[in-house]
């Protein structure tokens, strides 16, 4: 065996944490990181919320599992909180997010098959796209170097550049059943589908009766200052896939859908063990409970118009190291002219953690209760680091 038990698919950080304090998470010697990571845009609430510690302790000493042969009462009950919330009547509970696609990519197709239009199976997928990494999210997500070696791509998606309805209007056929979108580009690099795009999306859909499908797995759950990113332009998918947030850091996941686009899942023809299982929707709805107080999507809208600031400040004052600053509410990138590796490498020198994306972007994506004091601390920790790269980069350029 060579090194760790583990598969080597990740290039792990040489840290380890202990503990986690809201926007902190602690080593076991006691060293303390500001965590702008998230673990990837899913610690919603931060670390150990009293509220989500309070609501999965309780429920771990009544009951953890039965299935879903039986009914969940929490799961009754945030499914219809869901509901009440968005665009949508019905949903089905996974572990994650890309079982969450497969269970949109699945609705979709089925609701045309119960149409008796089975032929019309394509779904068209965009540029810089990041859906999972089951067999059919990687073919959705169409990143080359996600899909090689990995045998036959998955059929049935058609990938068009992010951005550009003109493509999207040319690869539409007969065959097609529906448009699948991040609204807001995450691992992609923080890249924002503008409000007039997703629009125009939907009056495709309309016209040639196509189902409109949001990937809000990162960018759901109050992530932007909204509820859901797409409330922002006003327009309404068919069908949804969340999770990330919604766990603060328990897996769960959720596809959303109108009465109309699910009409096709009926009994038997999907399912899942532990979806939807009394632990993961406990903390569903702590985290709802909390998300949905009013007052706190404000508060995220507030907090990020200071964190917008201050990064517009570090890009002005470093040029060499940062071009711009992206995003909308709390999900945030810094496009980066040094190597986004790189930056990530000196952020986390100085204690502060972030999540590299495509586009050489680093995103920054911290707690909904993220202070604004921390966000202070945020950005000068930013800014030494900055100063530190750009010396670098002023002695190999003389
Ligand atoms: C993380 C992510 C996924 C996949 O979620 P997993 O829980 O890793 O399966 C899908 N879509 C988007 C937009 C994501 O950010």
């Amino acid at each position: 065996m060579s090194g760790s038990a583990l598969y080597e698919t990740f290039a792990r950080a040489p840290l380890a944490f202990d503990r986690g304090e809201g926007s902190w998470l602690v080593t076991e010697s006691g060293e303390r990181y500001l965590d702008f990571a998230g673990g990837i845009a899913v610690n919603s609430l931060g670390h150990s919320h009293p509220h989500l510690v309070s609501a999965l302790t309780e429920q771990a000493g009544k009951l953890w599992h039965v299935s879903n042969l039986y009914q969940i009462p929490g799961q009754s009950r945030l499914g219809e909180r869901l509901a009440e919330n968005t665009f949508a009547d019905k949903v089905f509970f996974t572990n994650s997010g890309a079982e969450a696609l497969e269970c949109a990519i699945k609705t979709a197709r089925r609701y045309h098959y119960v149409n008796g239009q089975p032929d019309r199976y394509r779904i068209v997928t965009f540029e810089g796209a990041f859906h999972g990494r089951t067999l059919a999210t990687i073919a959705a997500g169409g990143q080359p170097k996600y899909l090689e070696g990995f045998g036959p791509k998955v059929e049935g998606f058609d990938q068009v550049p992010f951005g550009d309805l003109e493509a999207v209007r040319k690869v539409i056929t007969d065959e097609t059943a529906a448009i699948l979108i991040e609204p807001v580009q995450g691992e992609g690099g923080i890249r924002e589908g503008s409000a007039p795009f997703l629009q125009k999306l939907r009056e495709l859909c309309d016209q040639n009766g196509l189902l409109l499908i949001f990937d809000e797995v990162q960018s759901g759950i109050g992530r932007t200052g909204k509820l859901f990113s797409h409330e922002w332009s006003g327009v309404t998918p068919d069908i949804m896939a969340i999770a990330k947030g919604i766990g603060g850091g328990f897996p769960v996941g959720a596809c959303l859908a109108t009465d109309e686009a699910a009409k096709g899942m009926t009994a038997g023809v999907h399912g899942t063990t532990f979806g939807g299982n009394p632990l993961a929707m406990a903390v569903g709805n702590a985290v709802l409970d909390v998300v949905l107080e009013e007052g706190f999507l404000q508060s995220v809208r507030d907090k990020a118009l200071l964190a917008k600031q201050g990064l517009a400040s570090v890009v002005d004052e470093f040029p060499d190291v940062f071009e711009e600053v992206r995003g909308v509410g709390l999900m945030l990138g810094l496009k980066c002219r040094a190597p986004n590796a790189a930056v990530n490498a000196a952020l986390r020198d100085e204690h502060f953690l972030v999540v590299p994306a495509g586009d050489n972007v680093i995103r920054l994506l911290p707690p909904l209760t993220v202070s604004e004091e921390e966000i202070r601390v945020g950005i000068d920790r930013i800014r030494s680091a900055a100063a530190k790269l750009g010396a670098v980069t002023a002695k190999t350029s003389n």
